[in-house]
């Protein structure tokens, strides 16, 4: 198996397949030995688990799953990675690689094609530039995972773990929260990536709740609500959501009022029970 955290290796691939790499896409690939290897722990609890992996980039963590992992599938964007993949898992037979946008994915089809009854770990080290789209895809979509375990940038990291009614938590942070809970694992620093990227990362996992906090109708007039919510946090949760909502102040009242809630209070300092007390106050209202 190829060391893919040896630079002289990883540029002799490059060189050989012809690669550069690609800023827009998000190109960022672990060279630090440790990290993978811990990823890889943290998200796959037993060799009986299924792992799917978004950007394998040349295979550093996707050989990782794949020595952890009963069955790994990677989904990649960049077809130029394909002949690099072909070299660097060549000995790796329970690996395989689907080519394509993760976010236009059919995960109902790719679950029951590739992984039938298999528990499936998400694992990934995520492109930056599409962090939240693709974790909310991957919650709000029709599977469920065991775990997701995934590299992000550290201020996202931060913003998904915060408690929900402080000061560090935001829209995300409830849609993520939602659906399960999320912790902090591991800071890695900017020097453990190469190309280097200007900020630092973290390793979070989210595990899904077993029973959900609301149904799936109370989920979206409460997403709704939270976003207009921390759009405006400067602002009262009042004069916010008013505004966010356009909806009359009268209606709003009446439902802090329900809720207990002084009509100075700011959406930061709401915690998840309040909100979805206020989303039902609201909604039964409306
Ligand atoms: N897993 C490798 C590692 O840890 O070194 C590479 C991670 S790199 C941060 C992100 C990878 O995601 C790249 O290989 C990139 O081409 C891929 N990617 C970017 N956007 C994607 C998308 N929409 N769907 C699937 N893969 C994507």
């Amino acid at each position: 198996m190829l060391n893919l955290t040896d630079m002289q290796t990883i540029r002799a691939l490059a060189n050989r397949h012809h690669f550069s790499f690609s800023k827009g896409l998000g190109q960022n690939f672990l060279i630090d030995p440790a990290v993978c290897p811990a990823i890889a722990a943290y998200g796959i609890p037993d060799a009986d688990h299924a792992a799917l992996e978004v950007g394998p980039g040349f295979g550093v963590l996707t050989q990782q799953l794949a020595l952890q992992a009963k069955r790994v599938v990677s989904v990649e964007i960049d077809r130029r990675l394909e002949p690099v993949l072909a070299e660097t898992l060549q000995d790796l037979p329970n690996a395989s690689i689907l080519w394509g946008d993760v976010l236009k994915l059919d995960l109902k089809q790719l679950f029951a094609e590739q992984f039938g009854d298999m528990p499936v770990a998400f694992c990934a080290n995520l492109p930056y530039y599409i962090t939240s789209p693709i974790l909310m895809y991957l919650l709000e979509s029709d599977v469920q995972f065991a775990s997701m375990t995934v590299m992000v940038q550290k201020e996202a990291a931060e913003r998904l773990c915060a408690e929900v009614g402080s000061r560090a938590a935001g829209a995300v942070t409830v849609a993520v929260q939602l659906r399960g809970k999320a912790e902090y694992l591991l800071d890695v620093p900017r020097e453990s990536f190469y190309p280097s990227p200007n900020v630092d990362s973290a390793v979070i996992r989210i595990t899904p709740h077993s029973t959900p906090l609301c149904s799936a109708e109370e989920s979206a007039p409460l997403l709704k609500m939270v976003k207009a919510g921390f759009a405006q946090r400067r602002k009262t949760a009042m004069n916010a959501l008013s505004s966010g909502l356009n909806c009359p102040k009268a209606i709003l009242a009446a439902a802090f009022a329900e809720c207990a809630l002084a009509e100075n209070v700011r959406f930061e300092q709401l915690d998840m029970q309040t909100l979805l007390s206020l989303s039902r106050a609201i909604t039964a209202r409306l």
